[in-house]
């Protein structure tokens, strides 16, 4: 693989305006108004957080995984990275990070992934789509399960060989890592720390995250 490249942040959590613990398994969302920094820090390791970006002013408009592909030439996340929405608008753009590369392919596990993937059993697991949608449940933001799309997945580690092959391959993250992005315009942040316990994407132990903003 090639070498990573870490930016770090002079932004101190000690000025944030917002500092919260995510636990593992939970889902979580927030608006985020342009100007505004967020970083979200891995606090123990190999935590995969799914993520996707809509625009608060109109949801239908949100992160779109090939655009951001296209636009930037690579299938990797990492500093310099803008987020492009459905609509061709920059939702944010990437300013720092520590881990070096976040995945735009492997998607959000599911009750259906997880059966057809590992087996019948595994169904009533807890799920990344199943912590999305408790979250839009709860905070009623006119967000629904059609807008549920191809989702960022913050820290984990999908290389792609020359043949094409996805695998989800144990972390390259580590405690403390985190990545930093700054707000373009208003959105709307949704997360699901990932309880996923079948694969390596979390090293089978999800953890807790941290979630900070400091204002513009
Ligand atoms: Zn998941």
């Amino acid at each position: 693989m090639a070498a990573l490249v870490y930016t770090e942040s002079r932004l101190r959590p000690e000025d944030a305006s917002f500092d919260q613990v995510v636990e593992a398994g939970l889902g979580w969302s927030r608006a985020i108004h342009r100007g505004q920094t967020f970083r979200i820090l891995d606090l123990e390791g190999n935590q995969a957080v799914d993520t996707l970006f809509y625009s608060a002013a109109d949801p239908s408009d949100r992160y779109d995984a090939l655009a951001t592909i296209r636009e930037q030439k690579n299938i990797f996340l990492t500093t310099g990275t803008r987020l492009i929405s459905s609509e061709g608008n920059v939702l944010l753009a990437i300013t720092a990070d520590t881990c070096g590369r976040h995945d735009t392919l492997g998607g959000a596990c599911s009750a259906e992934s997880n059966t057809v993937r590992y087996s019948p059993e595994k169904r009533h697991m807890h799920s990344c789509r199943d912590s999305f949608l408790l979250e839009l449940a709860r905070a009623d933001r006119g967000i629904g399960k059609r807008d549920l799309t191809s989702n960022i997945n913050f820290f984990m580690n999908v290389p792609v060989p020359p043949a094409g092959g996805l695998t989800f391959a144990d972390g390259v993250s580590g405690s403390g890592k985190y990545v930093e992005m700054k707000a373009e315009m208003d959105v709307i942040a949704l997360i699901s720390n990932c309880p996923q316990l079948n694969n390596p994407c979390n090293a089978y132990n999800p953890t807790p995250i941290r979630l900070l903003i400091w204002d513009a």
